[in-house]
C-alpha cells in the first residue's frame, strides 16, 4: 500500500485553499462532553472520506490543544503553539470550550475568533426529517447565515450607568455634539466598519454564487441605527456591483426580469431585522443566504436553529481568509462529561461543512444523506429521543455508528 505524506494546506495565489489529497487538518477536543462529541465525530468523518475516495484521500487530524487540557499540561488555557498551529495549518474542527465564569477570564471563544480575525461566523440552518420541530413545515427552511463576527457591539465598549467614564462621555456628547443624555445612563458604543461589513458581505455573495442559492437578504435595523445598520445595507448593494451582472437587485428583478431570478444569478433584498423574524417564520421558502451585523446574527442563529429542532443539529463555522474553525453551536454540556450521552449531531455536521471547505463535497453528501435515514429509522440519542415517540434511545458513540452503517 503505497504511503502518504500528510500535507499543509496552504492557499493559491487568488486566495483560494489548496488541499492535497491527505491534508493535515487540526482538532480541539474540547472541555465537558467534548471528547465524548469528538470520539463519535471522528469516524464519521473518516468513513465518509473513504466511502467517497476509497484510499486516494484521506484526513491526517493533528491535536492542538485549548481549554481545560491544555490548562493541565501548559499551564495555559490557549498555548501559543495553538495559535500559530492554528495560523500554519489553517483549518480546524473544534469541540466546544468552556468558559470559567468570573475573574475577569475572556472567552476562549472569542479570543481565538480575534485573533485569527475569523470574521463571518456561518450557520447552515436546514431541517432533517425525523427531527421534532415546532413548526408546521419545516421542510422549507433551508438557510445559511453570515453573521459578522467581529465588530458591532460585541466590541465591547460600554460603561457602566454613573462611572467617571460614562458622565465623562455623557458630558462630550451633550455639550459638544448638541445630545441631551440623561447623566445616569449607562453607555454603550456600536463600531460597525465599512471594511468589516463588506468583506462579510462579500463572502457571502460568493458563497450564494459557488452554492447557486438564490438569494441572500442583508438583514439590519437602518430605520432606527442609520449610520451603523443602514450603512451595512448601503454597503451590501456597494458589495453587489463587485460581481457585475451575477448579482440582481429585488428592483432590477421587477424592473429587468419580470420578478423571476435569472438562472445562476443571486437576487440581492434586504429586510429591517423585525420584519426578517416574521418572514422566516411565514414564508421561509425565500430566504437562502443571510448576511447581517453581529448582534441580529447571533438572535437569527439560535432563532432558526430552534425552528428546525434545536441545538443538537446545529454545525457552525468561523472563517477568515484562508483560515477557519469549525465548531457546534452547542457548549460544554459539563453534566454530560464522560457518560458518552449527548448528541454529536451538531459537530458532526460542522465537520461536513469542513469537508466541504475542502470542496470534498461527495464524503460531505454522504453525511447529509445518511442523517435522515438514522433518524428516520427512530435511532437517535436522549435529546431527541425523549422527543419522538417510540424511538430507540442510543449513546453518542452509537449514533454515530448508526450513521456508518447508512452511508
Ligand atoms: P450548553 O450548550 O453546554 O448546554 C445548554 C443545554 O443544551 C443543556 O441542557 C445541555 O445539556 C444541552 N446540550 C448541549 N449540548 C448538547 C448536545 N450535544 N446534545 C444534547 N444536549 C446538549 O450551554 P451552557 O450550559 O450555557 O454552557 C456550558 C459551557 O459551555 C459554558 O462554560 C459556556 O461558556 C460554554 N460554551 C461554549 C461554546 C463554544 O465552545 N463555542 C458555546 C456555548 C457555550
Amino acid at each position: 500500500m503505497p504511503h502518504h505524506e500528510p500535507e499543509k494546506i496552504t492557499l493559491n495565489p487568488d486566495g483560494s485553499l489548496k488541499v492535497s489529497e491527505h491534508p493535515v487538518v487540526l482538532f480541539i477536543e474540547g472541555d465537558g462532553t467534548g471528547p465524548d462529541i469528538w470520539r463519535a465525530t471522528q469516524p464519521v468523518l473518516d468513513a465518509a472520506v473513504a466511502k467517497a475516495y476509497g484510499k486516494k484521500r484521506g484526513i491526517a487530524w493533528q491535536e492542538v490543544l485549548a481549554g481545560e487540557k491544555a490548562y493541565k499540561r501548559t499551564g495555559s488555557y490557549l498555548p501559543v503553539e495553538t495559535l500559530n498551529d492554528l495560523r500554519e495549518y489553517r483549518v480546524a474542527l473544534k469541540g466546544p470550550l468552556t468558559t470559567p465564569i468570573g475573574g475577569g477570564f475572556r472567552s476562549l471563544n472569542v479570543t481565538l475568533r480575534q485573533v485569527l480575525d475569523l470574521y463571518a461566523c456561518i450557520r447552515p440552518v436546514r431541517y432533517y426529517k425525523g427531527v421534532p420541530s415546532p413548526m408546521k413545515e419545516p421542510q422549507k427552511i433551508d438557510m445559511v447565515i453570515f453573521r459578522e463576527n467581529t465588530e458591532d457591539v460585541y466590541a465591547g465598549v460600554e460603561w457602566q450607568a454613573n462611572s467617571d467614564e460614562a458622565r465623562r462621555l455623557i458630558n462630550f456628547l451633550n455639550q459638544e455634539l448638541g445630545c441631551s443624555i440623561d447623566q445616569g445612563a449607562a453607555i454603550g458604543i456600536k463600531p460597525m466598519t465599512e471594511r468589516c461589513s463588506k468583506r462579510l458581505i462579500r463572502m457571502g455573495l460568493k458563497y450564494s454564487l459557488e452554492h447557486q442559492r438564490a438569494s441572500l437578504t442583508l438583514m439590519h435595523k437602518g430605520n432606527i441605527m442609520k449610520y451603523t445598520e443602514g450603512a451595512f445595507q448601503n454597503w451590501g448593494y456597494e458589495v453587489a456591483l463587485e460581481f457585475g451582472d451575477r448579482v440582481v437587485s429585488e428592483a432590477e428583478l421587477w424592473s429587468r426580469h419580470q420578478g423571476q431570478a435569472p438562472a445562476g444569478k443571486v437576487v440581492l433584498k434586504d429586510r429591517l431585522a423585525d420584519n426578517l423574524f416574521q418572514q422566516v417564520l411565514l414564508r421561509p421558502e425565500e430566504y437562502a443566504v443571510i448576511a447581517t451585523p453581529n448582534l441580529n446574527g447571533d438572535y437569527m442563529s439560535d432563532a432558526l436553529a430552534a425552528q428546525v429542532g434545536g441545538l443538537g443539529m446545529a454545525p457552525g463555522a468561523n472563517v477568515g481568509d484562508g483560515c477557519a474553525i469549525f465548531e457546534a453551536t452547542h457548549g460544554s454540556a459539563p453534566k454530560y462529561a464522560g457518560m458518552d450521552k449527548v448528541n454529536p449531531g451538531s459537530l458532526i455536521l460542522s465537520g461536513a461543512m469542513l469537508l466541504e471547505y475542502l470542496g470534498w463535497n461527495e464524503a460531505a453528501q454522504l453525511i447529509h444523506q445518511a442523517l435522515p435515514k438514522v433518524l428516520a429509522a427512530g435511532v437517535a440519542t436522549y435529546d431527541l429521543a425523549r422527543q419522538l415517540p417510540g424511538a430507540k434511545e442510543v449513546s453518542c458513540s452509537e449514533f454515530g455508528q448508526n450513521l456508518i452503517k447508512h452511508m
